[in-house]
C-alpha cells in the first residue's frame, strides 16, 4: 500500500462503533450541564459546537437521520478532545469513547478527501525511524520563513516559534535481567530524549530497574482521534506484544499517551502491565524519600494538560514530585481549568483557536521563571507562544526540573 495518498479505508461503520455511539448518547440527558465547560462553545456560543450538541450530532448520523456533510464534520472536528465536559457530567456519559468511535464513523460515511488522505497517510507514519523529528524540521522550517507567503498564515502562526528539537544526551538504555517498570516512550522519543534521560536518571536514583522495549510504537491517539480506528487497533496491537510480561508496571512520561495507554490497557489480555503516569509512580510506588534533591531558587509554574487532568485523575503527583525540591515555589498556572490547544494535531488543524487558548494561558505565565507541562504536545505549544509574545520563559517536562536537581551522575552520594 502507499505511504500517501491513501484510500479511505471502508464505508461501512463498525457494528461495534455504532453500538457504542448509541449506548454512549443514550445516557445524555441534555441537562446542559457540559456547557459552560467546553471552550469551543464558549467561544462560539452555537450549540453544535458544544458537548450536548455533539453527541447529538453523532447520535443523528449513527441513525442516519442526518447526511455526513461538511458542515457537521467540522462541528466534530473542531472539539479538541479536552473531555472537561466528560469530567463534570452527571450522567457519566462516556464522551471520550464516543467521540472516537463518532470519528470513526465520520471516517467511513464522510466524502474522501485529499487532506482526509495525507492525515491518514501522517498518522500512519509516525512509527517510521525519523519520521517525527523530520516533520517537526519542517515545522520549524515552515515557521521561520520571511518573504512572499507560501504557507497558510494560520498554519504558519501555529508552527512560528516553536523551540530547537534537543540533542539526545545519550541513547535510552535499560537494565539487564527482570525490571520494575517498562518505560513508554511512543512516537515522540526524538523530540523528548532528555525527558527519557531524565526519566531515567530518577528511576535509577530511586533503585527502580526500567526495561525500555525497542518493539515499541505510537500509542494510537493520533489516529484514533483522526477516526482510523484500524490503524490505531494495530498500533495498539504492536505495543501489547512489546510490553507483554516485561514488567509488572508501564510507565509513561507524556501524560497523553499515557491517557491512551491507560484507556486501553483495561482490554488488553492479560500479561499486559499496569499504566501509570510516571509522576503517579514516583510519588505512590517508588521509596521517594530517598530522592535527595539541591535547593532551587526559582518559581516554577504547572501547567496542567488535560489528560492528566480530565482522563487520569488529577494533577497533583506533578505538584508533589515538584514540591520536594527545596527551596522552589511551584505555583498552578492560572487558568488550568482550560485546554491550551495543543490537543494533539489540533494545533496545526485550528490554529486561530489553538493559538487564542494558548496566548491566554502564558499571558497567565508571567512572573514565573520555568513553565512546567507533563505533555510534549502542550510544552512545544505554549513555548511557540511564550516566543510569539517576546517572553523567554523556558517550557521544560516536570522531570527536567527534577533530573537537573539530583546528584551529578559521578558523585557517589
Ligand atoms: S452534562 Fe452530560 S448529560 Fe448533561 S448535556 Fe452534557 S453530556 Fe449530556
Ligand atoms: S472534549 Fe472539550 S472541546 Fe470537545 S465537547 Fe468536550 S469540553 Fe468541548
Amino acid at each position: 500500500m502507499p505511504l500517501f495518498h491513501c484510500q479511505k479505508p471502508s464505508d461501512d461503520p463498525s457494528p461495534e462503533a455504532l453500538a457504542a455511539i448509541r449506548e454512549a448518547s443514550d445516557r445524555c440527558v441534555a441537562c446542559g450541564l457540559c456547557l459552560p465547560h467546553c471552550p469551543t462553545y464558549g467561544d462560539s456560543l452555537n450549540e453544535n459546537e458544544s458537548p450536548r450538541g455533539r453527541i447529538h450530532l453523532l447520535r443523528a448520523a449513527a441513525d442516519g437521520v442526518l447526511p455526513v456533510t461538511p458542515a457537521l464534520i467540522a462541528h466534530i472536528d473542531h472539539c479538541l478532545g479536552c473531555l472537561a465536559c466528560e469530567k463534570v457530567c452527571p450522567s457519566r456519559v462516556p464522551y471520550g469513547a464516543l467521540l472516537e468511535n463518532g470519528r470513526a464513523l465520520l471516517t467511513a460515511k464522510g466524502p474522501w478527501t485529499w487532506r482526509r488522505s495525507w492525515r491518514r497517510a501522517l498518522t500512519r507514519a509516525v512509527d517510521l525511524p525519523g519520521a517525527v523529528a523530520g516533520a517537526y524540521g519542517l515545522a520549524r522550517a515552515l515557521g521561520s520563513l520571511s518573504g512572499p507567503q507560501t504557507v497558510p498564515m494560520g498554519l504558519k502562526g501555529a508552527v512560528r516559534g516553536l523551540p530547537a528539537r534537543p540533542r539526545p544526551a545519550r541513547a535510552d538504555r535499560g537494565d539487564a535481567g527482570l525490571a520494575d517498570v517498562a518505560l513508554f516512550r511512543g512516537c515522540t522519543a526524538d523530540l523528548d530524549r532528555p525527558v527519557l534521560n531524565a526519566a531515567q536518571r530518577i528511576l535509577h536514583a530511586l533503585g527502580v530497574r526500567v526495561h525500555v522495549p525497542r518493539a515499541q510504537g505510537c500509542c494510537g491517539a493520533l489516529a484514533a482521534h483522526a477516526g482510523f480506528a484500524d490503524i490505531s487497533f494495530r498500533q495498539r496491537q504492536r505495543n501489547r506484544q512489546a510490553f507483554a510480561g516485561r514488567a509488572p508496571a508501564l510507565v509513561a512520561i507524556a501524560s497523553g499517551c499515557a491517557a491512551e495507554l491507560h484507556r486501553h490497557g483495561r482490554e488488553a489480555e492479560s500479561g499486559f502491565p499496569e499504566v501509570y503516569d510516571i509522576h503517579r509512580y514516583l510519588v505512590e510506588r517508588t521509596e521517594i524519600d530517598r530522592l535527595a534533591l539541591s535547593p532551587l531558587a526559582q518559581t516554577i509554574a504547572v501547567h496542567d494538560p488535560c489528560s492528566l487532568r480530565n482522563s487520569l485523575g488529577g494533577t497533583r503527583f506533578v505538584y508533589e514530585l515538584l514540591a520536594r525540591i527545596p527551596g522552589a515555589r511551584v505555583m498552578e498556572l492560572p487558568g488550568n481549568d482550560a485546554c491550551c490547544g495543543a490537543a494533539g494535531d489540533y494545533f496545526l488543524r485550528e490554529p486561530a483557536r489553538a493559538q487564542a487558548l494558548a496566548d491566554a494561558k502564558t499571558r497567565a505565565a508571567a512572573g514565573a521563571d520555568i513553565v512546567v507541562s507533563a505533555n510534549i504536545g502542550c510544552a512545544l505549544h505554549l513555548s511557540a507562544a511564550l516566543t510569539r509574545q517576546g517572553v523567554n520563559i523556558p517550557v521544560w517536562h516536570p522531570l527536567l526540573v527534577v533530573a537537573q536537581q539530583l546528584p551529578p551522575l559521578d558523585d557517589p552520594c
